[in-house]
């Protein structure tokens, strides 16, 4: 039997505003336990929560972006369960009424050129985090830190229409761009700033019914989000095979084992018994705000990238490639106003640059190589003071060091030999070092051009000048 699977995905974005969802405590991450809480995000009794409008306008961007309907009138709602991590017994979040609804995002379809799906956005809506808990394995203790507690949150809920592992690490990837280019997200999958749960069924290909479907949790990078799908549609296909049925469950992605398995623990069907919360009024949002949030929005990824192929020629996949982080794109254009050839800077970075952060798991923020660097190095190349083959050694030379191209090519002598008399010299002698091949070069072989070629690059360490040994070779073999 041929299956397809179907994939929903519900990601919860950490929004970047300065204090927390309903009270003034700091938002910011990594601090001392427990520093930043009041009594309102500890849910002492009595306390009253204020909903932050950073926090109203952050959704809405989010919402304008991905095309969403944003309800001119929305309602809190309390979730209700025990945890110790959330001391006031509830979470505040938004249910029957959220803030927006119907958006969508466009994902590439691989091997296509500039093809896109469209996959829906349920709804969105702004809810507070809980706080965190770390369990001390040597002793029978646990802590809990509530710095945590009240930070608002964005859940987006996409509809089911992935179809592939590959789709749903891309849907995740272009849906945290955007949270980046409009600066309501830092995205940071490690740190849990963005974080994704997934329900994933199975279902006969060509079949319209969805199957019973499994959620699955615990993937903190795109990487475990891809395999951890894989693995579960995998399962699901061999409980299927062999006459079983898939039961409708919470299952955890273990990366070590790299398997999935179901939570063991905690209630499956919860009753949240959710109500509107007394604390709270609805939320109703001014037309004429939005319209003011609209027209203060940033260039977002896919204009971005239009941009980028009409204001420096450069190919779809290209822009496509360099516009997938705001930080990369930013990158690329800063090396451009200093080295205006984009084609050229465009291959340097989507070649060696990516290649060198990500052998060292480095996002581009990070990197050590400043785009200036990148455009003097080109520089030096373009005026023919090193070739390209010299440029490869010391552009990962400048990433090993931070230090700049022209210091790199002074330091270790790599200026291009363009002196004509010295690879003159140079030709002969191995020209000298190599008769009989130059006996066989003469009577028809000419493919050993090429050899010499390399022997003398090999005798210059790769400092000649390229095109001057094939001139001087050619004079000296006719
Ligand atoms: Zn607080």
């Amino acid at each position: 039997m041929e299956y397809e699977a179907v994939i929903g995905l519900e990601v919860h974005a950490q929004l970047l505003t300065e204090s927390k969802i309903f009270c003034g405590c700091s938002a910011a991450f990594g601090a001392a336990y427990n520093t930043h809480t009041c009594p309102v995000c500890t849910g002492m009794p009595g306390s009253l929560p204020v909903l932050n409008r950073k926090a109203v306008e952050f959704a809405i961007k989010l919402a304008l972006a991905t095309d969403s309907h944003v309800a001119p009138f929305s309602l809190f709602a309390r979730k209700n369960y025990f945890y110790p991590d959330l001391p006031k017994g509830y979470q505040i979040s938004q249910y029957e009424l959220p803030l927006a609804t119907n958006g969508s995002v466009e994902i590439p379809i691989p091997r296509t050129d500039g093809g896109k799906k469209r996959v829906g956005i349920t709804r969105i809506h702004m809810e507070e985090d809980a706080g965190k808990l770390f369990h001390d394995e040597a002793k029978p203790f646990s802590y809990v830190d509530l710095n945590r507690t009240g930070v608002p949150l964005l859940e987006i809920v996409s509809e089911p229409d992935i179809r592939t592992p590959q789709e749903a690490a891309d849907y995740l990837r272009v849906t945290r761009t955007i949270l980046q280019y409009l600066g309501i997200c830092d995205g940071n999958m490690e740190e849990g700033s963005f974080r994704c749960d997934a329900n994933v069924s199975i279902r006969p290909t060509g079949s319209e019914t969805f199957g019973t479907r499994t959620e699955v949790k615990n993937m903190n990078s795109f990487r475990h989000v891809e395999r951890a799908l894989a693995y579960e549609i995998e399962r699901q296909k061999k409980v299927l095979d062999g006459g079983g049925a898939v039961v409708q469950e919470t299952r955890l992605w273990d990366p070590q084992q790299g398997i999935t398995e179901a939570m063991r623990g905690k209630e499956e069907a919860h009753d949240y018994r959710y109500f509107p919360d007394p604390d709270l009024v609805p939320l109703a949002i001014d037309p004429q705000w939005i319209e003011e949030i609209r027209k203060g929005l940033p260039e977002l990824p896919l204009q971005r990238k239009e941009r980028f192929t009409k204001e420096y020629q450069i190919p779809e996949y290209d822009a496509g490639v360099i516009t997938t982080s705001k930080a990369l794109a930013d990158y690329y254009e800063e090396c451009v106003r200093f080295f205006p050839e984009p084609k050229q800077v465009a291959n340097w970075i989507m070649g060696d640059l990516l290649r060198l952060l990500k052998e060292d798991e480095k996002e581009v923020e990070a990197s050590p190589l400043p785009p200036q660097h990148l455009a003097e190095m080109l520089g030096l190349m373009k005026d023919g003071i090193i070739s390209g083959k010299i440029a490869k050694t010391v552009f990962e030379e400048m990433y090993k060091t931070g230090k700049g191209a022209t210091e790199i090519v002074k330091e270790q002598g790599l200026v291009q030999i363009t002196d004509e008399d010295a690879l003159t010299k140079t030709v002969e002698e191995v020209l000298q070092n190599y008769q009989n091949e130059v006996a066989a070069y003469k009577s028809g072989k000419d493919k050993l051009f090429g050899f010499f070629v390399g022997q003398v690059m090999k005798a210059t360490q790769g400092k000649a000048n390229p095109q001057l040994v094939n001139e001087i070779l050619k004079k000296h073999l006719h």
